[in-house]
């Protein structure tokens, strides 16, 4: 392996064949170095080895037992073979068995001593382990302490990728790998030497060596990420925005039915100063402001100042229900100032489709508003000047890059569907100025909120009834229940202390049917993740309409829903959801004239859970809460990763930074990155261009997104 580096082809290892090449590329695993950031999902703590007597029925654990009787094989009926035995350790015996894997019999020898690891079953006294991992045990040969399990695709197996990575861990230690990361990080929080990081992530000997691979990883992360999103923020100031000149807001104000708030004034403010900016660099603005502050109003304004400088502009939101509403206010108010718009969704028929997508192209429609149909490649504009995107977590930055394309040279503005803290702002929206509506409109209500544990549970169960009786109607939102597919696993973020303390999981089904036997004269009726959307909608309609008391729900309750006679939202196993979740969840209450409340139910025993779900005991304020949350969960939860829809980033995919727990390491990352362009804009410096290598990655899935 004389020439091979890490930047050669995974084909140059031993065992990597054509076909397992072409299944690696499947995984964007291209040449040796994307095999070495290959990264365990999840380890197997082999070292922490239990005796057979202290474990229960279906406990997956290591042992170290010996061989007491020779393996034999039966053939079943099915022509299956079952190979067996039976394997001892100081506290008892039990029984090995394998399916369809004679060579085993070859393998054990009564007196061996052999490293299982497996789900052990306990039936009366009879301890079995069916088709356990096992590793000899031999002198003077150390067994991992952990055992990596890789995300795996097609036909690769755990055993395999262990195996090609040792050898790319053999071309590492020989080819001396650039490191990205700028001295001054490594550094400040003494990050050991690359080599020394990608062997501990892989098989790493104790939990110390791999939190200090982590963190070098999340650095690697955290930066090449600041590049790249500061680099984008550089690039946009290149535009050629119109340049508007400043319109007289009265006449817009005068046909709204109530005056702006001081911070709905500013925000437009905000907006008109980039809008109306001399240099031609258009607005890229996020409007962060909690739910109900308004954010309509301040889009509407900036719709009101293109058009009235000759623009076109469009509004664009995540669901064709929120798109309806927004036409349906905005119309109204539009039509008073005699601006033409009109809407465009999925279900728009074809011939109102070409109608409208004409009336755009000529300049005989000054707004539209849709939902992502408006990205198809047939809209087009005669005049863009301004793209708003409502709700805009729900769009990925390929999506949001694909919007700006459609008005080339316009200004953007995204508005957020929760606040979101500057520093979040700065992952979700690091290429967007912020602006943020920190008041709320006149007359809102406090829904009173407490944390409660099984104790109450009674005591709630009697106010639900008289809610209920009273006419007034109450949410109840269980989890869903995760699969149990990574039982006994030893994730990342394996806490064991965090384990004890978690607390069983309410069935959704169960609780419903038991809530209806305890109150008969109640309704209560049961919304889960796997209807379809049909039912749920009939669901959430008889809800409305006041036919159901009481929803007992797994999902997440759609944002556009209102239902003012709903006045108890309970939360089950509260300690499950985000703080900004809940307090998504907590506005679907308070809607209406009636007092309202929201109960978050938690038998949680960990400290940091119990002190998140407090802070909504203390404050209705949305950004003072996802505050708190950032602080408390740390930015790693909200970084993209490539499972997480809700963490969805365009092209960003992040590996390990999502267990990043301190928010300052992002911004510290922010700032380094910002030292490095401000030193070398393109990363053009030798010492910089490895980093450029990746952040060239990032740019190239953004723009192959717009083209
Ligand atoms: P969001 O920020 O959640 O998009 P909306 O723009 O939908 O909020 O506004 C929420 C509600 O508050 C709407 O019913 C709207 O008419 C009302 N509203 C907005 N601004 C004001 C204001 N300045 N004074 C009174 N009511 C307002
Ligand atoms: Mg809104």
């Amino acid at each position: 392996m004389g020439n091979i580096n890490t930047a050669s082809s995974v084909r140059y290892l031993p065992g990597v064949g054509e076909k397992r090449a072409a299944t690696l590329a499947n995984m964007g695993i291209y040449t040796i170095r994307d095999l070495l950031y290959h990264f365990p999902r999840a380890y197997q703590h082999r070292g922490d080895v239990r005796l057979l007597g202290e474990m229960d029925d279906g406990d997956t654990a290591s042992f170290i037992l010996t061989v007491a009787s020779q393996p034999r094989t039966a053939t079943l009926k099915n022509r299956m073979t079952l190979t067996k035995f039976t394997a001892v350790d100081e506290s008892g015996m039990c029984n090995i068995t394998f399916f369809n894997q004679n060579y085993v019999s070859k393998i054990f020898n009564v007196g061996e001593d052999y490293r299982f690891w497996g789900k052990l079953s306990r039936k009366g006294n009879t301890l079995s382990l069916n088709s356990p991992s096992f590793e000899p045990c031999v002198e003077g040969k150390p067994l991992p302490e952990f055992f990596p399990i890789y995300p795996l695709s097609g036909s690769l197996t755990q055993k395999y990728m262990a195996k090609i990575i040792a050898a790319a861990l053999e071309v590492a230690k020989k080819d001396k790998m650039p490191d990205i990361l700028p001295y001054g990080i490594v550094e400040e929080h003494s990050i050991p030497s690359l080599n020394f990081c990608l062997c501990a992530i892989h098989n790493p000997s104790s939990y110390e060596m791999l939190e200090a691979a982590r963190k070098r990883f999340i650095w690697e992360e955290l930066y090449t990420f600041a590049l790249a999103i500061s680099m984008s923020k550089n690039k946009t100031k290149e535009g050629n925005a119109p340049v508007f000149a400043k319109v007289d807001m009265e006449e817009f104000y005068s046909v709204f039915p109530f005056d702006p708030t001081g911070a709905q004034r500013r925000v437009i403010a905000e907006a008109e100063n980039d809008m109306c900016n001399k240099s031609g660099v258009g607005m890229s603005r996020l409007i962060c402001g909690d739910v109900g502050s308004g954010k309509t109003m301040c889009a509407a304004a900036c719709m009101f100042m293109a058009v009235r400088n000759g623009y076109q502009c469009a509004l664009m939101a995540p669901t064709e229900i929120l798109a309806t509403q927004h036409y349906n206010d905005l119309g109204v108010i539009f039509a008073k100032l005699g601006i033409r718009c009109e809407l465009l969704c999925g279900s728009t028929t074809a011939a109102q489709k070409r109608v409208i997508k004409k009336s755009l192209k000529d300049g005989s429609i000054d707004c539209i508003i849709g939902t992502h149909a408006l990205l198809t490649k047939d809209v087009e504009f005669k005049a863009p000047g301004l793209i708003i995107t409502d709700e805009q977590h729900r769009f990925g930055v390929m999506q949001r890059a694909a919007l700006g394309d459609k008005g080339k040279g316009s200004h953007i503005l995204v508005m957020s569907a929760t606040p979101i803290p500057r520093t979040l702002a700065l992952i979700m929206y690091g290429d967007l100025s912020l602006s943020y509506i920190d008041e709320m409109p006149p007359g809102r209500k406090k829904v009173s909120t407490f944390t409660v544990d099984e104790s109450y549970r009674e005591r709630m169960n009697g106010f639900i009834e008289k809610q209920s009786l009273e006419g007034r109607q109450t949410y109840i939102v269980c989890p869903a229940i995760d699969s149990e597919e990574d039982e006994g696993l030893v994730g990342l973020d394996y806490d064991p202390e965090k384990e004890k303390n978690t607390p069983k999981l309410k069935n959704a089904t169960e609780y419903a049917e038991n809530l209806q036997k305890l109150m008969p004269k109640v309704k209560v009726a049961l919304m889960h993740g796997k209807m379809k959307p049909k039912e749920k909608d009939e669901v959430m309609a008889a809800f409305a309409k006041g036919e159901i008391d009481v929803l007992v729900s797994t999902t997440v309750i759609e944002v556009g829903v209102n239902v003012p006679n709903a006045t108890l939202m309970i939360v089950e196993n509260a300690e499950r959801f985000g703080l900004s979740q809940l307090h998504q969840l907590r506005g679907r209450v308070g809607r209406g004239q009636h007092k309202s409340w929201c109960i978050l139910v938690s038998d949680t025993g960990n400290p940091v859970s119990a002190a998140r779900l407090e802070v909504m005991t203390k404050t209705n304020d949305g950004l003072e809460i996802s505050k708190k949350d950032l602080e408390l969960r740390g930015p790693g939860d909200f970084l993209p990763d490539k499972s997480g829809s809700a963490r969805q980033h365009g092209g960003f995919s992040f590996k390990v930074a999502s267990f990043c727990d301190n928010t300052g390491h992002l911004e510290r990352a922010f700032e380094y990155a910002q030292k490095t362009l401000a030193d070398d804009p393109l990363l053009q410096k030798i010492e910089n261009l490895p980093a450029k290598a990746l952040v060239t990655g990032y740019f190239g899935i953004i723009s192959n997104a717009v083209n």
